[in-house]
């Protein structure tokens, strides 16, 4: 059995609220539990919304609350070339297609929404290729029915919640996403894609995650069995929800673990509010 790392993998693109300090708690109780180590990994190759500043403020609250892991941390906008290397073997293997649909052309056309609530892709691009104005960004896409006709069904398993239950097995159901964007507009990557890569760079055995990135996971596996890379144990967390009982968002203003200290909560608040 190789030694468990667990990792947090918050992308600094505002402060952190009290459901990313439970999925950091989370994380880090189950690395204690199995005698493993915990990670931070930097999430922030969407190069227009992370700042240094987050970066570096996340750090001191995570500090704060008592977190503490090795160094150097992973941050994804440096390894842009490592991900692309993987986009092109993708490419290599006839996986990817070019396209330049526009947000507007693609909500027009959608029949449905994919588990995080955007419209669809119709395969346009697949079907008949990119406009090919030159103005036009390319995004590459998944060919998410040649993809799985190479890997056949997949499925992935779910850590048991204690020693005296059993880990369950769950069906991998990527086609609800589609043929999703492995590269986006002007990135070598997207989250899908730099989040597989990285697991496996750093030898992440068991990823914990709240329960609403469950869904990404279907996609996660089918990268990574094409990919050729080991696949970790799962587990999803519940999710912090806030006075209207919906998720805790940075879009939302959720309260910030800043603010919430600004306003005298200590950390052992903190991790009372949330049960730790
Ligand atoms: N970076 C993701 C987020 O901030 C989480 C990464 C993961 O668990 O895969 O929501």
């Amino acid at each position: 059995m190789p030694s468990p790392i667990l990792r947090f993998a918050p992308s600094p693109n505002g402060y952190l609220h009290l459901g990313h300090a439970y999925s950091a708690l989370f994380t880090d109780f189950w690395a204690d539990r199995l005698g493993g180590t915990f990670l931070l990994r930097l999430e922030d190759t969407d190069i227009t919304r992370c700042r240094p500043e987050f970066a570096e403020a996340l750090t001191d609250d995570l500090h704060w609350l008592g977190l503490d892991w090795p160094q150097p941390v992973m941050v994804q906008s440096e390894r842009f070339a490592i991900y692309a290397t993987a986009a092109d073997r993708l490419k290599a293997l006839g996986l990817l297609y070019p396209c330049d649909c526009s947000r507007q052309e693609i909500a027009t056309r959608a029949h449905g929404s994919d588990p995080d609530g955007a419209p669809l892709y119709d395969g346009k691009c697949r079907l008949h290729g990119p406009d090919g104005g030159a103005e036009r960004q390319l995004q590459w896409r998944l060919d998410l029915a040649r993809a799985t006709e190479l890997t056949g069904p997949l499925s992935f398993t779910i850590a048991a919640p204690t020693p005296l239950d059993r880990p369950q097995i769950r069906y991998a159901r990527p086609e609800l996403w589609g043929d999703a964007v492995i590269q986006r507009k002007g990135t070598p990557t997207s989250y899908h894609l730099s989040v597989v890569v990285d697991d496996h760079a750093q030898a992440i055995t068991h990823v914990t995650r709240g329960r609403d990135m469950e869904p990404s996971t279907d996609i996660h596996v089918l990268l990574q069995m094409l990919l050729g890379l080991p696949q970790p144990i799962y587990t999803f967390h519940r999710l912090i929800l806030g006075d209207d009982d919906r998720k805790l968002s940075k879009s939302k203003g959720s309260p910030t673990l800043r603010s919430l200290r600004e306003e005298g909560w200590t950390a052992a608040d903190v991790r009372a509010a949330v049960g730790f």
